[in-house]
């Protein structure tokens, strides 16, 4: 067996002791006879597996008692839909489009009523992060939309918006339990988990009870109301089960490394790794503003699309996969998520040593 050195941007990376624990219980769950794919969903075995999921999840973001934790499908993309039509009210929002993944979200949302983009970074293809201490807010906002970390261009907001007292949603797929969060600053956090947390097919959607009404869009189906899945606690219909199971083994493993403190010292030193050698390389360069730098995506060009294009072929043969970047923006990119070890980074930058010396 050769497990290479994955840079994915997601479906990513995952903790080798988390693979080798579902490996071990595939055939037969804690003496069930089944695997965790085949048992039921209304099962006492799945139960435990869902509850200790959530509060496993509880314990590592400090989420209080006054925040829903709901498991459910349709990928982040859903919920650029999902959140107008369950947040709504005034049928207004506020969108920070800092990347294609705002940018989609408000699109969607302007489906649903008026979306006031109140700043953007598009003027430099999405590279920074604007400021956002005092922006034209809405009085009739519903909420201020971000996408905190975004995967394509390696940005991530440090501070999080000034909305003036407005609801903050956020997107967090790409940072997911990267680092301890303050809950309480958000009325909604959200992701899809096949970055930092588990395989594709389950998206985490932490809520403050009082957003979570019947009051939503007309129309809006059973299916997409932040009720329907909270007042049954996830279960209302049979949820992406296997994933769950996986997050909640990733959770376990978080917990077990010291938790989230833990988790942001080591993917700062990978980050500073990574970073420090593209800031003496003479060949590669990071392509976001530095006080903007992302910890989990580090996007970074030679300036030729020849050389690129050599170096995504050459690390690929080396044991390095996907550092090709994204298909809008070229270059390479590296995601380095919590289960990215800190040698596989250092193997990443001996690697760019290397080339830079060989196409110099
Ligand atoms: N938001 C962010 C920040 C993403 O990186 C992505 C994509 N991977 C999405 C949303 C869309 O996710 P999904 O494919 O789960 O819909």
């Amino acid at each position: 067996m050769k497990r290479v050195y994955n840079f994915s941007a997601g479906p990513a990376v995952l903790p080798v002791e988390v693979l080798e624990e579902a490996a071990a219980e595939m055939l037969d769950y804690q003496g069930t006879g089944m695997s965790v794919m085949e048992m039921s969903h209304r099962s006492k075995a799945f139960e435990g597996i869902i509850t200790e999921a959530e509060q496993d999840l509880r314990d590592l973001l400090n989420i209080p008692d006054n925040y829903k934790v709901l498991f459910l499908q349709g990928g982040a993309s859903q919920q650029f839909a999902e959140i107008p039509m369950n947040l709504m009210k005034n049928k207004t929002a506020d969108y920070i489009v800092t990347g294609q993944w705002a940018k989609k979200a408000a699109q969607e949302a302007a489906k649903y009523g008026r979306v006031n983009k109140i700043a953007s970074s598009e003027d430099k293809t999405f590279s920074y992060i604007p400021d956002c201490s005092d922006l034209p807010i809405d009085e009739d906002a519903d909420y201020v939309y971000i996408c905190e970390n975004n995967t394509i261009y390696g940005t991530k907001f440090k501070e999080l918006p000034n909305t003036k007292g407005k609801t903050l949603v956020a997107d967090v797929s790409s940072c997911f339990l990267s680092e301890p969060v303050d809950v309480t600053k958000y009325g909604v956090i959200y992701g899809g988990v096949q970055k930092n947390i588990g395989p594709a097919g389950t998206v985490i959607v932490i809520i403050r009870e009082d957003l979570i009404t019947e009051d939503v869009l007309p129309g809006t189906p059973t299916m997409l109301q932040y009720k329907t899945h909270a007042d049954a606690k996830s279960l209302y219909n049979t949820p992406p089960a296997y994933g769950i199971y996986i997050c909640g083994k990733v959770f376990k493993w978080l917990k077990n490394m010291g938790g989230l403190e833990v988790m942001k010292a080591r993917n700062e030193k990978k980050a500073a790794l990574l970073y420090g050698f593209l800031d003496e390389s003479r060949l590669f360069k990071g392509t976001a503003a530095k006080k903007d730098r992302s910890l989990m995506n580090v996007p970074f060009v030679t300036g030729s699309e020849e050389l690129d294009a050599k170096f995504v072929k050459e690390s690929k043969e080396a044991g390095f996969e996907n550092l090709k970047g994204h298909r809008s923006v070229g270059g390479m990119r590296a995601s380095i998520y919590n289960a990215m070890p800190y040698e596989g980074v250092e193997a990443l930058v001996t690697f760019m040593k290397k080339f830079e010396k060989e196409n110099l």
